[in-house]
Parts: structure tokens; C-alpha cells; sequence
């Protein structure tokens, strides 16, 4: 049965019937909130940790509810992912991207934007016809968009991911593993995939400074991306220390709040203007 929402606490509960009656006002809710100017694009930058050079900037949706304030995404993209309307949100945020790119590129805030993509939209077959519609619009190439997809993404129809990615990457776009590491998926399914990026979860970064399990994982993640011929991004890069441990291990690039938190594109345009300086 469908379990209470509470104005002020979690908007979706996995326990969510889909086709019931709370299940179907919320849908409409997020209709709304897409043809009523709600959702906000945030950015959050990816950096070189040799250089501190801005490398790209990660597009995190967030819902400027009218009562219910700013909702953060995982108390709603689950639902959406449920119930298919992942879609919506998707086509937005790659619009909303391609504007944003452009925007900042106008600033000369040259970078790439990733965007994150899950099951359902790599089960599109119009996708990448889609996104190329929608950058070539602002006079976007496909190498300024990056699409993170997690493991488990990809292992829900690995057959019709793989065509989907390989179609993509084709097409010149820049494929991101997410969450490596919190999948159970074995490893030999990575060698087939035609990716370019490989991001550590946050999980192992935020824990290596103090668990050594969680250091080893993140040294030996870091050397089989490189053995693979892949950029690696260690996400959650909380302190100093972090940085200093992972730059040493070899590790690209680095994303968290001792960075940046993700904002909107005004304030990241400031932020990056008074990082690059
Ligand atoms: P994700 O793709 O793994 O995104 C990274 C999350 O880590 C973001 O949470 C970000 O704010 C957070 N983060 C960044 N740096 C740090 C740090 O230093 N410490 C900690 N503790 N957290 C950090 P956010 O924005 O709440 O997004 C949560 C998840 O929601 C994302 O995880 C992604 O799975 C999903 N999501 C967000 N936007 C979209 C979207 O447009 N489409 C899809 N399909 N999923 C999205
Ligand atoms: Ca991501
Ligand atoms: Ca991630
Ligand atoms: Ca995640």
C-alpha cells in the first residue's frame, strides 16, 4: 500500500504503488514542476588535480517546490525513473545543459558538461538523435557532453546499453562510469564498454583517509582505469588531504565540497571566474 507523504519529509517513498492514487497526483506534480519553470539546473565542477584547472562541470537537477522548498534529487528520481518519466527529465536537463555550456563558453568558461543518464534513457532509441538535436541548437559540438551512467544502468539490458553507449560514442560523446565500485557487476564486463571516464564513488573517497580497505580500493581502482586507458574522477573530495592522498595516487581529477557544492549557473560562473584567477 501506498505509505503517507508528509509535506516536509521525503516526497517519494520506495513503498509507492505505481498506478495508485498518491503515485499518479505526484506524476502530475512533476509535470508540473517541468511546465511550471520548477526544476533548477545545478553545477558542480570537475577539476585536474595537478593543475586545479576546471575540467567540467557535473548538471545535478533540484526542485524548487513551491511549498516544499528545494527538493533534492533523490527524492524524486527514483519515481521518475519508476514510472518512465525519467524521459522528461532527462530531455530537460540536456537542453538546459547545451544552454549552459553555451552561456559559459560565451564567458570564455570553456569546459564540458556531464550529464547523468539512467536505465530508461538508454533504453530510448531516439536518444542520441535526441541530444544531438539539442546541442547542435546552441552550437554545441558532441565533445562538449559528457553522459555518466552507473553500472547498474547498464547491467539492467547490458545488451541493449552497450548498443545504445556504442552509438553514443560514435557519435563523439564522452561515456562516464558513476558510482564505480557499487555495483556487483564483475569487471570483465568494463573492457567491452566503450567509455572514457571512470568516477570512484564517493563512498571509498569519503572513508580512505581513515579506513585502509577503502584507501587500497580507491589506489587499485585509480590503476585499472589507467590500465584501461581511462580518465579517472574520484567524487567526494572532501578535504585537503583528500586531494593531496589522490593526487599522489595519480588520480585526475577530483569533485566535492572542498571544491565546490553544486549551484546554479550564475554563481558557477562567479566561482569559476574567482577559482581560474
Ligand atoms: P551522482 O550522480 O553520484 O552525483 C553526485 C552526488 O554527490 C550529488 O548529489 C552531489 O551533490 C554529491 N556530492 C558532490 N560532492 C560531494 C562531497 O564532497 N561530499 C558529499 N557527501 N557529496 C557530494 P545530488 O546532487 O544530491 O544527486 C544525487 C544523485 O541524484 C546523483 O548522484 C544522481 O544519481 C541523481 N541525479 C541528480 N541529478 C540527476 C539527473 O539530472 N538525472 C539523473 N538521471 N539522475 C540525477
Ligand atoms: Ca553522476
Ligand atoms: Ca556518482
Ligand atoms: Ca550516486
Amino acid at each position: 500500500a501506498a505509505k503517507k507523504r508528509q509535506t516536509g519529509s521525503a516526497i517519494y517513498s520506495p513503498q509507492l504503488d505505481a498506478g495508485s492514487q498518491e503515485s499518479l497526483s505526484l506524476l502530475s506534480e512533476l509535470r508540473r514542476a517541468v511546465e511550471g519553470g520548477q526544476l533548477r539546473l545545478y553545477l558542480q565542477p570537475k577539476v585536474e588535480l595537478k593543475t586545479g584547472r576546471v575540467i567540467s562541470a557535473e548538471a545535478l537537477l533540484r526542485w524548487q517546490h513551491p511549498e516544499r522548498g528545494l527538493v533534492p534529487p533523490m527524492q524524486f528520481i527514483p519515481f521518475a525513473e519508476q514510472t518512465g518519466f525519467i524521459r522528461e527529465l532527462t530531455r530537460w536537463v540536456l537542453a538546459e545543459s547545451a544552454q549552459a555550456w553555451a552561456a559559459l563558453n560565451a564567458q570564455n568558461q570553456a569546459l564540458r558538461i556531464s550529464v547523468n543518464l539512467s536505465t530508461r534513457d538508454l533504453m530510448d532509441q531516439d536518444l542520441p538523435a535526441k541530444i544531438s538535436a539539442m546541442l547542435a541548437q546552441y552550437g554545441a559540438n558532441t565533445d562538449s557532453l559528457c553522459l555518466e551512467i552507473t553500472e547498474s544502468a547498464i547491467m539492467d539490458d547490458p545488451q541493449r546499453a552497450l548498443e545504445t553507449l556504442n552509438q553514443l560514442h560514435e557519435m563523439g560523446f564522452k561515456l562516464s562510469i558513476d558510482d564505480f565500485g557499487t555495483g556487483y557487476s564483475s569487471l570483465a564486463y568494463l573492457k567491452g564498454l566503450p567509455v572514457d571516464e571512470l568516477k570512484i564513488d564517493k563512498s571509498f573517497v569519503l572513508a580512505m583517509e581513515t579506513d585502509l580497505g577503502d584507501a587500497k580500493i580507491v589506489r587499485s581502482t585509480i590503476e585499472l582505469a589507467h590500465n584501461m586507458g581511462l580518465t579517472v574522477v574520484a567524487e567526494g573530495l572532501e578535504t585537503g588531504m583528500a586531494w593531496k592522498l589522490l593526487a599522489e595516487l595519480g588520480c585526475d581529477e577530483g569533485q566535492g565540497y572542498f571544491i565546490a557544492k553544486p549551484m546554479p549557473q550564475e554563481q558557477f560562473s562567479a566561482w569559476f571566474k574567482a577559482w581560474s584567477a
